[in-house]
């Protein structure tokens, strides 16, 4: 399974494709003098990647890649995400897709990793079957978790790392390059709407 930070890398990237759907998106948007954070999406942004390198969590409760590695995982996060976003008055759709959707990311790169600890995969398709899956594609390096700090272990993480920074750097900057310009002039409706000429 890949390291938290290439699932969360990941997460940006699908909070950040979801900002590509047209629809009601002006409040992602933000004029290119605002902080990298504002412009990055801010919180929500933030809340994708963590959504995304979440499930791992279960390697606390000794649970690892069952329920919180299936699709009623996805499910529960896109009710949850689409309740939050009504209490906000947020499109509750576009945000639950968004989280939902960043958290499917952590399903799809555990699948098509290598895995080396059976039963191999992820309970992917929980509540619906207990079966194990995946891919055997094997396109993420295992990232070690047990000696972090022994030498050996620090090197597989360094070489899983510097795989995962090479498929998801380069997807993650396509995404925003194309973002930016799709949202370039929503920013601007934004503070003409808020600023209208006198
Ligand atoms: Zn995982």
């Amino acid at each position: 399974m890949p390291s938290p930070i290439g699932h969360a890398l990941a997460g940006v990237a699908a909070a950040w494709t979801a900002d590509l759907i047209p629809g009601r998106r002006a409040w992602r948007a933000a004029p290119s003098t605002a902080s990298w954070y504002q412009r990055a999406g801010n919180g929500l942004t933030l809340l994708c990647a963590v959504l995304a390198a979440s499930p791992d969590l279960d390697l606390l409760v000794r649970r690892h890649r069952t329920i919180t590695h299936s699709i009623g995982a996805v499910i529960l996060v896109a009710l949850v995400a689409g309740v939050i976003a009504a209490h906000r008055s947020r499109p509750i759709s576009r945000v639950a897709l968004m989280c939902a959707g960043a958290y499917l990311t952590h399903l799809v790169l555990d699948w098509v990793s290598a895995d080396s600890y059976l039963p191999y995969g992820i309970q992917a398709l929980w509540p619906f079957s207990r079966s194990w899956y995946i891919s055997g594609w094997d396109l993420f390096r295992e990232t070690a978790r047990l000696h972090p700090l022994a030498a050996v272990e620090i090197s597989q993480n360094v070489t899983a790392l510097a795989l995962e920074l090479a498929i998801l750097g380069p997807v993650a900057l396509g995404v925003w390059l194309v973002r930016v310009k799709a949202l370039a002039g929503l920013s601007a409706e934004m503070s003409s709407r808020d600023h209208p000429p006198e």
